[in-house]
């Protein structure tokens, strides 16, 4: 099947989808264009509200004004109802002396008599102009001048300090659009119009249900295996904001009945169903069969040219949009985001988004698969010379790759790669790029978020990238931030991270995290024992399992130190963390390994002291005087900092 739409501007109708289909990727314009073919044109259902309760509802019809507003010409001003004629010679040297007339127009007062030549008529700001008065003075302009009179020092054009009926709205005016999504200004222009009840489209329904065994809503425990469904909460968010009335129907094991059950029940009520997980062709993935037999047409499109995203499904059943994306957070937002929120913002009668774009050079090569139109999720921040774009090193089944990302660029399906120092444009998630005022790339220490608060309190936004040491030093060197934090060990003058620094970057001291082995508490294997001494029980022990790190990282050096030759069993298992570390030995994956002191705490592990790693900064000095880079170094310095380190397990150096 052509992925060309030059070669098939048509797209086929639902009806003549084939069981070929289900095995073939689709381009990603392709898989829209016929989702789309299968559900539009179509009619919008529309109710009547409440003013009150339309609030982000969007308007089915125009509306027009029923009234003027100011329904009658009125006073801006407190002062005096008059003919301006009257006051033609008036002047500071020559006031005029005028007659008041026996009322007063105060808000809400209908007024009874005329405004005669050579008289006035007390008026309120917002009281009605009386017949025959054409202007109005201010009561600062004015003197007593004996019972019932007034002097005016002032003359006064015609329609001075009136506003006139329906110069703020006019009566048969068209106040609002169809498609005007309502929010507090549209509500006011309602209520001045005296308009009770719109005519807005209907919020499309939508179900949202998460698939998997393994998934568990928040605020319950987890269990080993599980995580917190995340996807859930995301996704009925997301369907919120633009323009549906999400349902959110839970997480339903990967039971082919019990998903099926849950799948009828959510479409007999709802306009839309969209799950996540289970679309996939892994084991207990039972979805996609499902909704073969929900309705017609059925299964549009299953698999689609899209990184990341590539096993989003598209059905349409009865009519009715039935969706299921990947798995993985950063894929099930993306395609959430790229392929359905047309659909479902097109449905809620809204007009399509606008996306915001701004241009960013992108500092490091990114690979792209070919054939795979591929979104990358990204960072801003400013460079010498205008914005740079960081890939977020996640992956898609990280949430924070998208949701802590600025926005993203596009990979064509053609390209292989984008070269370093690319200009790209980049899609934002928000209108509104704030670049952060300090920058930091590198390592990630839970210190840093300790010692950034005081900046966060103050206004001032800090970006932390986690891309290593090495990353670091190297957007440090490319002047891309304002301090890479890195911890490196050089083994020939035995020192931490000075012999590393390059011209234009200085050494800021951080602090010191106590490195040692991490073992299970109560493990009788090392309870007691110092680090050489735990590292040859364990090596006696053929049946313990160690942990490594990763080449490159200090802890590893240590770790290859203790163990000389030796190769235990695990040796090969090398995460790139220290949390990864502890959770490997917590879960019983290991029985010991190497972390930091504040880490193995945290882990409720057990921890034997062996030798101080240095975190410290590499600052760009082209870049010292900045205000957010000063701030840093005073909070830093601080005795608020230092107190917060040495409470989180940590030694201020
Ligand atoms: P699946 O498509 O069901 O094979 O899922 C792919 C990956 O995404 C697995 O690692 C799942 O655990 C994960 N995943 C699926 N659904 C969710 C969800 N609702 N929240 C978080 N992760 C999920
Ligand atoms: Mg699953």
């Amino acid at each position: 099947m052509s992925s060309d739409m030059t070669n098939s501007p048509r797209p086929k109708s639902p009806d003549s989808v084939d069981q070929d289909q289900f095995l073939t990727i689709l381009s990603r314009e392709e898989a829209m264009a016929r989702f789309d073919a299968a559900l539009f044109p179509r009619a919008l259902p529309s109710e009547q509200r409440r003013l009150a309760d339309a609030q982000g509802c969007v308007l089915a019809q125009d509306i027009v004004a029923p009234i003027d507003v100011p329904p009658f010409d009125r006073s801006n001003v407190d002062g005096f109802a008059v003919r301006a004629a009257d006051l033609s010679k008036a002047g500071e040297a020559a006031p005029v002396r005028v007659m008041l007339n026996d009322e007063v127009i105060a808000c809400g007062t209908a007024p009874l008599r005329p405004v005669l030549s050579g008289t006035a008529t007390s008026i309120a700001t917002g009281g009605p102009l009386p017949r025959g008065a054409d202007a109005v003075v201010m009561v600062e302009h004015t003197n007593p001048a004996g019972a019932g009179a007034i002097e005016i020092r002032r003359a006064a054009s015609p329609g001075q300090f009136v506003s006139y009926a329906g110069s703020d709205i006019a009566r048969g005016e068209t106040l609002l659009r169809a498609g005007t999504m309502i929010g507090s200004r549209e509500i006011g222009m309602c209520a001045a119009c005296g308009i009770s009840e719109v005519l807005v489209t209907r919020r499309p329904q939508v179900a949202v249900l998460s698939t998997g065994d393994e998934l568990v809503q928040p605020g319950t425990p987890l269990r080993p295996a599980e995580i917190y469904d995340t996807n859930g909460a995301i996704v009925t968010a997301a369907v919120n904001e633009n323009g549906g009335e999400a349902m959110f129907l839970g997480a339903v094991a990967d039971d082919e009945e019990a998903l099926e059950a849950a799948m009828r029940k959510a479409l007999a009520t709802c306009d839309m169903l969209v799950l996540s997980g289970g679309t996939s062709k892994g084991a207990g993935d039972v979805s996609h069969r499902i909704i073969a037999r929900l309705g017609k047409p059925g299964i549009i499109a299953h698999g689609v040219a899209l990184k990341p995203g590539k096993p989003l499904c598209l059905a349409v059943c009865d009519g009715k949009p039935v969706i299921i994306l990947p798995g993985f957070p950063t894929s099930a937002m993306f395609t959430f985001h790229d392929m359905i929120v047309p659909v479902l913002r097109r449905m809620a009668g809204l007009p399509p988004r606008s996306d915001a774009k701004v241009t960013a050079k992108v500092p490091v090569r990114i690979a792209s698969e070919l054939g795979r139109t591929e979104f990358v999720m990204i960072s801003l921040v400013e460079g010498a010379d205008g914005l740079i774009a960081y890939p977020s090193g996640k992956g898609s089944g990280a949430i924070t790759s998208f949701a802590q990302a600025d926005g993203f660029l596009k990979i064509d399906a053609l390209a292989d790669q984008l070269p370093a120092g690319s200009e790209a444009e980049v899609t934002l998630f928000t209108p509104h790029v704030r670049v952060p005022d300090l920058v930091i790339v590198g390592s990630h220490c839970i210190g840093l978020d300790l010692v950034a608060a005081p900046l966060a309190r103050a206004g001032l936004m800090v970006r932390s990238i986690a891309v290593g040491s090495l990353g670091g030093l190297a957007a440090a060197r490319r002047g891309e931030c304002d301090f890479a934090p890195i911890h490196l060990f050089d083994e020939a003058t035995e020192s931490y991270n000075a012999p590393f620094l390059m011209a234009g970057l200085e050494l800021v001291p951080g602090w010191r995290r106590m490195q040692g082995i991490v073992f299970r508490a109560g493990d009788a294997r090392f309870e007691g024992l110092d680090a050489q001494a735990a590292v040859r029980a364990a090596l006696a022990d053929a049946a313990c399992i160690m942990v490594n790190r990763n080449q490159g990282a200090g802890t590893r050096i240590l770790i290859d130190r203790l163990l000389g030759e030796a190769r235990p069993d695990g040796y090969w298992n090398q995460p790139r963390s220290h949390n990864a570390v502890a959770a490997a030995v917590a879960q019983h994956r290991a029985d010991w390994g190497m972390t930091i002191a504040p880490v193995a705490h945290a882990a409720g592990l057990g921890f034997i002291p062996l030798a101080e790693e240095h975190y410290d900064f590499a600052l760009v000095t082209a870049r010292k005087q900045r205000p957010a880079v000063q701030a840093f170094l005073q909070a830093l310095a601080s005795e608020e900092s230092r107190a917060a380190l040495e409470g989180a397990g940590f030694r201020p150096a």
